[in-house]
């Protein structure tokens, strides 16, 4: 089946199903996203940081696919939010495109109070047509507020790590009124819990003959998020697309909102430099 287009408050439109290719090394990830566009995923999710911008852009060319056919996001990374300009640039040469349709700020490290002056940049970026939409991820409200205040462009996604043990609610109600779409990132919270075995995820799982990794997408999806779960396998790739011929009903999409536990399983983005 199809997989929807999520309208962003900018009056561009996103994927709401991608590929993430964090952690997917080089010489592999080109296969990974060829696989996936093969598989119908029109969307890739990288970042400077992961060091496959041009292996990612090595499979799009090769795809075939129009150019707008294909929605590639990446982001600028920690280190680079004072020469933000130059770093989008290099992407752009990695990914060898002359646009993406997103550009991300990756983390906002307060610390530093150089993020403002990144999504200055950003925002000249997207003016010149370079990014069809500008973000930010790991954004806690303050943070986001501060960018309102000081520039009056609202970003269009903050990507956040977001599953069932870590559901961020305060953040996601702020991100809804300010009309900011939420990318949850770690959907499946890395496979590194023991989600997939609880009996109630299990049960809802046999009802609609799905994987517990399928309901949980599935559960995200039906909240509007947008999501990129991140796998090398062809058969995986399959399976987490596989999420729009079914539908859970409010018992258990409660079910899985009760598994609330404020367990992160990345940084913590208040203290976070990554330097
Ligand atoms: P994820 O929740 O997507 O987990 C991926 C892991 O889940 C896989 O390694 C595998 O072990 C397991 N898995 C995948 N499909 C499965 C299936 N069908 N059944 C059972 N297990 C399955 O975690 P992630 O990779 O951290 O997040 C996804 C993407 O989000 C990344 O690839 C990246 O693009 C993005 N991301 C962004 C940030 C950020 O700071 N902005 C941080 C981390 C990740």
């Amino acid at each position: 089946l199809p997989i929807p287009n999520v309208p962003l408050d900018n009056g561009t439109s996103i994927p709401q199903l991608g590929s993430g290719v964090y952690l997917v090394k080089p010489g592999e990830a080109e296969d990974v996203v060829t696989t996936a566009l093969e598989v119908g995923y029109r969307h890739i999710d990288t970042a400077s940081l992961y060091g496959n911008e041009a292996e990612v852009g090595r499979a799009v060319a090769r795809s075939g696919l129009p150019r707008d056919e294909v929605f590639v996001n990446t982001k600028l990374w920690n280190t680079d939010q004072t020469r933000a300009a130059d770093a989008f640039a290099e992407s752009l040469d990695r990914l060898a495109l002359d646009r993406v349709d997103l550009y991300l700020i990756h983390w906002p490290q307060p610390m530093f109070g150089e993020a403002l002056g990144a999504w200055r940049a950003l925002i000249e970026i997207a003016e010149s047509g370079r990014a069809s939409a500008i973000g930010v991820s790991n954004f806690e409200i303050s943070d986001l507020q501060q960018l309102i205040d000081e520039t009056g462009v609202v970003p269009a996604v903050n990507q956040i790590e977001l599953h069932p043990l870590h559901q961020r609610r305060e953040l996601v109600e702020f991100c809804r009124e300010h009309g900011i779409a939420i990318e949850a990132w770690a959907p499946l919270a890395q496979g590194k819990s023991d989600l997939f075995e609880r009996p109630e995820l299990l049960e809802i799982a046999r009802a609609h003959g799905k994987s517990p990794a399928q309901v949980v997408l599935r559960w995200h999806v039906q909240q509007g998020r947008i999501i990129f779960p991140k796998t090398v396998r062809r058969e995986r790739l399959i399976e987490n697309a596989d999420l729009f011929d079914f539908e859970l009903d409010p018992s258990q999409m409660a079910a899985i909102d009760a598994y609330e536990a404020g367990t992160n399983f990345g940084p913590d983005p208040r203290t976070f430099d990554g330097r």
